[in-house]
C-alpha cells in the first residue's frame, strides 16, 4: 500500500483524499488543515486522521471536538508521498518541509513549474515522472488542453494551437472572487500565460492562448482552433476523441447546451460533488476546414486534475505503468463515458469509505 498524506484540505485536497481512498493500492495516512472548519469535520467523518498544518493551532481542533493525530511534520515523516493542495504559493514554501523528510511530494498547478522536477499530465508524459521526487500536476486548464493535444499530435501532428479560455471567476465556495457583473480580458496582454504552461508538458508545441474571466463558478469553456499537419475530417477527429477515456464527447440530442446542464447531469447521475473528471467536448462543435480543427470544450476546474494526482502517485512510486495506472484510476473513480450517456451511471461505483464502513 502506498501511504499518502494530503496537506491542504480545500477544493482540491478533499477530492484528492477521496480519490486516493478509493484506490486499492493506496491509503490516506492523514490530512493536514489549518483550521477546524466544516471541511475538517467532514474529513474526520470520512475517517481521515487529522493533522494540524500550523502546530500552534493544534489546540483549536481539540476545542472544536476534533482529535488531532499530530502536526504536519509527523504526517510528512509517515507518508510515502505527500500531495500538497495548499493555495498557490504556499506549496513552494512547503517544499523544504517535504525534502527535509525525504518524502516525495506532488504540487498543484498554482505553483510555478520550478517547484518540481516534472510538470505532469498522465495522458501526455507519465513516464517523465517515473521515480521523480517532486512532480507538479498542471492546472485545470493546462490539463484540459494537454488531454486534447496528446491524441491530436500523435494521430495527425499539430502545427499550431490557438485557444481562447473563458474562465470561471471563482469556485462556488470562493465568495471573495469575481467579477460579479463584468467580462474581463484576463490577462489583457496576449498571449496569456496558459500557452507557456502547456509547453511544460509539450516543449516543442506552438501554442498561443487568450484568457477571459466571466461571472460564473461552474466550469471553464475553451474555444479551440488547432492547425493540424495533415488533412482530416471532423468525423475522424470525433472518433479519435471518443476513444480517449478522459474526454467525454457530448452526444447530440441530450440537451447539454452549457456548463450548467453538464453540472446538473453530473449531479443527477450521483457523481460525488457533481464532479466531471473528463474534458467535455461538444460533439457537434467539432468542425474541420482543411487542416484547421475547431471545437468547444468545458473543463470542470475543481475535478479534472484529481485523477492526474492519483496517477502521479503511481508514476513517482513506479508502482504501475501509464496504461495500467490510468485504467485503474478510471475504473475506481468511474471515469470513461466514451460517448455513451448511459455509461454515466458507472460513477455510482465511486465509493468513499467512511469511518463507519
Ligand atoms: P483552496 O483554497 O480551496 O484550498 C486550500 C486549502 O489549504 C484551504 O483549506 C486552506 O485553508 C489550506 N491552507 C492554507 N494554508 C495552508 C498551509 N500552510 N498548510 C496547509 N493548508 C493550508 O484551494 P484549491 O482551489 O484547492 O487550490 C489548491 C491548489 O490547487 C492551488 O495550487 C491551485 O492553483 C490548484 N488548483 C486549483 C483548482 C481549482 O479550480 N480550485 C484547479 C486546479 C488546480
Amino acid at each position: 500500500m502506498i501511504r499518502v498524506g494530503v496537506n491542504g484540505y480545500g477544493t482540491i485536497g478533499k477530492r484528492v483524499a477521496d480519490a486516493v481512498a478509493a484506490q486499492p493500492d493506496m491509503e490516506v495516512v492523514g490530512v493536514a488543515k489549518t483550521q477546524p472548519n466544516f471541511e475538517a469535520h467532514t474529513a474526520v467523518e470520512r475517517g481521515y486522521s487529522m493533522y494540524a498544518a500550523i502546530p500552534e493551532r493544534a489546540p483549536l481542533f481539540g476545542d472544536a471536538g476534533i482529535d488531532v493525530a499530530g502536526v504536519v511534520d509527523e504526517l510528512v515523516a509517515d507518508a510515502d508521498v505527500m500531495v500538497d493542495c495548499t493555495p498557490s504559493g504556499i506549496g513552494a514554501e512547503n517544499r523544504s518541509l517535504y525534502t527535509s523528510y525525504d518524502t516525495p511530494a506532488i504540487f498543484q498547478g498554482g505553483e510555478g513549474s520550478e517547484v518540481a522536477q516534472v510538470s505532469f499530465n498522465a495522458r501526455s508524459n507519465y513516464d517523465d515522472a517515473r521515480g521523480a521526487d517532486t512532480v507538479r500536476v498542471v492546472s485545470c486548464n493546462t490539463t484540459g488542453l494537454s488531454r486534447l493535444v496528446a491524441p491530436l499530435d500523435e494521430e495527425y501532428g499539430v502545427e499550431k494551437v490557438r485557444a481562447t479560455l473563458v474562465r470561471r471567476g471563482g469556485d462556488p465556495s470562493q465568495n471573495s472572487r469575481g467579477p460579479i457583473n463584468d467580462i474581463l480580458p484576463d490577462p489583457i496582454s496576449i498571449p496569456s500565460h496558459h500557452g507557456p504552461d502547456v509547453k511544460t508538458i509539450f516543449p516543442d508545441l506552438a501554442i498561443d492562448t487568450m484568457g477571459l474571466k466571466v461571472p460564473a463558478t461552474l466550469m471553464h469553456v475553451h474555444a479551440l482552433n488547432v492547425t493540424l499537419e495533415s488533412d482530416v475530417t471532423a468525423a475522424h477527429v470525433r472518433q479519435l476523441l471518443e476513444g480517449e477515456s478522459r474526454v467525454y464527447v457530448i452526444p447530440e440530442g441530450l440537451g447539454l447546451d452549457g456548463a450548467g446542464k453538464l453540472k446538473d447531469f453530473a449531479l443527477d447521475a450521483g457523481r460525488p460533488r457533481g464532479d466531471l473528471w473528463e474534458n467535455c467536448v461538444w460533439g457537434e462543435s467539432i468542425a474541420v476546414e482543411g487542416r484547421d480543427l475547431y471545437l468547444f470544450q468545458a473543463i470542470h476546474q475543481e475535478s479534472d486534475v484529481i485523477p492526474e494526482n492519483v496517477d502521479a502517485i503511481r508514476a513517482m512510486t513506479e508502482s504501475a505503468d501509464a496504461e495500467e495506472s490510468i485504467a485503474r484510476t478510471n475504473e475506481t473513480l468511474g471515469i470513461g463515458l466514451a460517448g455513451d450517456p448511459t455509461g454515466f451511471n458507472d460513477s455510482e461505483r465511486v465509493g468513499v469509505e467512511t469511518a463507519d464502513d
